[in-house]
């Protein structure tokens, strides 16, 4: 069994919806699917937008925002649904949500206020939307489907835009609504995103958490896999903007994933796949513009996948920019304790995070983002010691679970970055990451010497691929 989770980028216009329905109709010969759909690309947006106009009383706004949403999932069905009855129907569904939106931002307007609980309300018509049209147009082309209302299953505490599940119950009721669903042979459509407290508030998991939707139905139903389609092609070495050359990863650890996506890299949130990794479901992030092409599998145990050999030394190289150095100096440093303690509070009190940090007897030096709660840290310091500041660097890191066995290491990199400039350097003991700091000027030359030292012999090409518009 599998879970398919389409972002909004993969169903949000015709030509993507009939992609995504092409491929849930592909995975169904080998496999029972459950579909998990994000709101059409960019709805969200717009229904935060209304919420936000209801609130203030913008109510003409609100409603014109909400006929752009009726329109465009009209024009959906349009295309995809044809027999007639089925057509009316649907068409019937979407105008009934759409009607059920504009109540609630008449509702809104005459409370005068809006509530964490209704800006969820608002929020979830995207995902009922879109799986309403997706489980039609299945339906429509001949497959036998059902759309589950999640807020049956997915049962949450109140917290309002980032509820949590009661897992014990979530999961019996996964196993009661949709596994036999699955096992009558059908395609269970559902939405991301969305659940509802015990009393039947709707709720919401957070921004972007149809994928967590996803990781934790993977969980529930023991899943044999569970697939992310976006559009892109997996996880990259490395932006493709910094390195024309960059390759798609075939396959990495959870740790991996972690670690980059830690580090600024735009990978699945850790946190969000954790169920998956608890369960040891490997999750493939999978390119819905050229499913053709492998994508990229994270894994706890990569031993344990068929036809695929985990490799390779470095997996990505990822960047941060927009980062300032604090060189910080004192003599009574000198073999004084507490004083790392005395520097590190200031940034606390302050709210300022501190991401690398580097220190001799005397020195330490530290990286931060630019924020403007910086400068009361620096009039602090200065009272301390001596405070010397360099703007506009930029953090390379580079990640594999391979680097804390593997001698040389350090030498390639130095080989590599001989003409840049490196400004700061940490590796911990058991870390899986090297970072640099560099000025960002440096960051293109930089990276794509390092790309170049990393992913240009044949000794990596098993794990790695050219994504599918470059072949
Ligand atoms: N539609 C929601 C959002 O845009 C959830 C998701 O896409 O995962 O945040
Ligand atoms: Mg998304």
């Amino acid at each position: 069994m599998a879970v398919m989770k389409f972002g909004g980028t993969s169903i949000g216009t015709i030509t993507a919806m009939k992609r995504a329905i092409d491929i849930v109709t592909a995975e169904r010969m080998r496999t029972a699917p459950v579909v998990v759909l994000s709101a059409c690309g960019g709805v969200t947006n717009k229904l935060i937008e209304i919420a936000e106009s209801a609130g203030k009383s913008e109510v003409e706004k609100a409603i014109r925002l909400s006929g752009e949403i009726r329109a465009h999932h009209l024009e959906l069905v349009d295309i995809l649904v044809q027999e007639p009855s089925r057509r009316e129907s649907v068409i019937t569904a979407v105008m009934t949500y759409v009607s059920e939106l504009e109540e609630l931002i008449k509702g809104v307007d005459i409370v005068g206020e809006l509530t964490a609980r209704s800006y969820d309300s608002f929020c979830s018509f995207g995902e009922l939307l879109s799986t309403t049209v997706f489980c039609q147009a299945l339906l429509d082309s001949g497959y036998e489907a059902e759309w589950v209302d999640m807020r049956r299953v997915m049962i949450t505490d109140d917290t309002f835009s980032m509820a949590r599940p009661f897992e014990e119950i979530c999961s019996k009721n996964a196993r009661e609504a949709i596994q036999p669903l699955l096992d009558s042979g059908k395609i269970v459509v559902t939405q991301g995103f969305i659940g509802a407290t015990k009393e039947g508030k709707t709720t919401t998991l957070g921004r972007g958490g149809s994928d967590y939707t996803a990781a934790l139905l993977g969980a529930w139903l023991q899943s044999d896999e569970i697939q992310i389609w976006t559009d892109v092609d997996g996880v990259m070495t490395c932006d493709p903007r910094l390195v024309p050359e960059a390759k798609s990863i075939r396959v990495m650890t959870f740790t991996e994933a972690a670690e980059l996506s830690y580090l600024g890299a735009k990978v699945l949130h850790p946190d969000t796949i954790s169920p998956a990794v608890q369960q040891n479901i490997p999750v493939y992030v999978l390119s819905s513009h050229h499913p053709e092409s492998k994508g990229t599998v994270i894994t706890s145990n990569p031993a344990t996948l068929e036809g695929t050999s985990y490799s390779g030394l470095v997996k990505s190289i990822a960047v941060k920019k927009g980062q300032c150095i604090v060189n910080f100096r004192s003599n009574r440093m000198l073999g004084r304790y507490g004083f790392m303690a005395e520097i590190f509070s200031i940034f606390a009190r302050a709210g300022v995070s501190v991401d690398m940090v580097s220190t001799s007897e005397v020195s330490v030096s530290l990286t931060v983002s630019r924020t403007a709660s910086l400068e009361a840290v620096l009039d602090e310091l200065r009272n301390m010691g001596e405070v010397e500041i360099e703007p506009d660097v930029a953090t390379i890191s580079i990640v594999g679970d391979n680097l804390r066995t593997s001698k040389g290491v350090a030498g390639r990199i130095f080989t590599a970055m001989k003409e840049v400039n490196i400004r700061m350097i940490s590796q911990g003991a058991s870390e899986i990451n090297v970072g640099l700091v560099v000025e960002e000027n440096d960051v293109p030359k930089a990276v794509q010497a390092l790309h170049h030292e990393f992913f240009s012999g044949n000794d990596t090409s098993s794990i790695f691929e050219k994504p599918a518009d470059k072949r």
